[in-house]
């Protein structure tokens, strides 16, 4: 595990509870976070090298921030070997694909990977085994990838209770530009805004926050160099969302502005229709789940979940 914090840390454990792995290594920047990690069980050895963590490996997951990949990638190197699959599981894909390939022995070893799961805390304490239960985990193979690898890799992630999707690493870019990144993007703004209120208007808001602003200061508590990392390295993306965002911010001011009670309850209907297909495609989802559970059961093992 390079990097063991909140993702890297959970899928130890998950690893752990699924008999996946014989040893778990842990590596990270300071002994801090490895006397955690390993005080919580997350890891059976640990250290700050990432060459000598990977010594012997026959899995790395790299999992620290996205921006930190291309160095850690270079310093693992000299201890891969060039059978060991190689996955991670960074927020974005297309710049994390680009930072490591040119550091491996074995480029169709690696598949990247994208647990579609988190909560707002991070660090070693932050984790634990059912977090990537009944979510999604997008896989990203480019043209080299071996097919094997994604297959164990989907397996691994089967186990920790995922359903497993594969997209191309520019698609899945674009689709967490405006599923997640935006989102984030719009809370750490209306937060920073009520921020910069004069004082009394400010204890204000804090006093009466109600649903809407309490859940916006959640997920602008997100980690904050992980989501620094996210926007600088996927940054076409959520540039053009964030276009489209600004137009259709524009219209709704407009409509405001010129009492068009019309256009608005047109607007809000839209959105409400929107909502109860993300509430069915959630209860789909949940089906789906206990489908491939039930299919996995009778499969007699042969799914890849014990491979890695
Ligand atoms: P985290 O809890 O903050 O843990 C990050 C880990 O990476 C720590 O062990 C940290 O070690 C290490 N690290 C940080 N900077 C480093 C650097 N420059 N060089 C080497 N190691 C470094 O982070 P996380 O929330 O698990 O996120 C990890 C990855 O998962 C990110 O790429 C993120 O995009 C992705 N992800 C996150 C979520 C989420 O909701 N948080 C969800 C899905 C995917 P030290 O503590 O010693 O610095």
């Amino acid at each position: 595990m390079l990097g063991i914090g909140l993702v890297n840390g959970s899928l130890a454990l998950a690893m752990r509870r699924e008999g996946l792995a014989d040893e778990i290594v842990a590596c990270a920047r300071t002994e801090a976070t490895l006397d955690k990690a390993k005080a919580l069980g997350l890891a059976d050895r640990t250290t700050t090298a990432p060459a000598e963590a990977v010594r012997g490996a026959d899995l790395v997951v790299i999992g620290t921030p996205v921006g930190a990949y291309g160095a850690v990638a270079r310093a693992m190197a000299p201890g891969l070997s060039p059978e060991a699959i190689v996955t991670d599981v960074g927020s974005i894909k297309a710049e994390a694909i680009r930072a490591v390939v040119p550091h491996l022995p074995e480029p169709g070893r690696f598949v990247a990977a994208h647990p579609v799961a988190g909560t707002e805390h991070s660090g070693p304490e932050a984790a634990f085994a059912t977090l990537f239960e009944r979510r999604h985990c997008i896989l990203t193979p480019i043209e080299d990838t071996d097919p094997e690898v994604v297959r164990i890799v989907a397996g691994m992630w089967r186990a920790a209770g995922s359903t497993v999707e594969t997209m191309t690493p520019e698609h899945h870019d674009r689709v967490l530009a405006i599923t997640s990144h935006l989102p984030h993007l719009i809370a750490y703004t209306i937060v920073a805004t009520v921020a910069d209120l004069e004082n009394h208007l400010q204890a204000e808001v804090l006093r009466y926050a109600a649903g809407g602003f309490t859940d916006f200061t959640r997920i602008a508590a997100s980690d904050p160099v992980m989501w620094r990392d996210v926007f600088l390295h996927n940054r076409e993306a959520v540039l053009e969302m964030l276009g489209r965002f600004t137009e259709d911010l524009a219209a709704l001011q407009r409509a405001i502005r010129w009492g068009e009670g019309d256009k608005l309850e047109d607007l809000f209907t839209r959105t409400r229709t929107i909502r109860r297909g993300v509430i069915a495609e959630g209860q789909a989802y949940d089906r789906h789940v206990l489908a491939d559970e039930a299919r996995r059961e009778g499969a007699d093992g042969a799914d890849a979940g014990g491979d890695s």
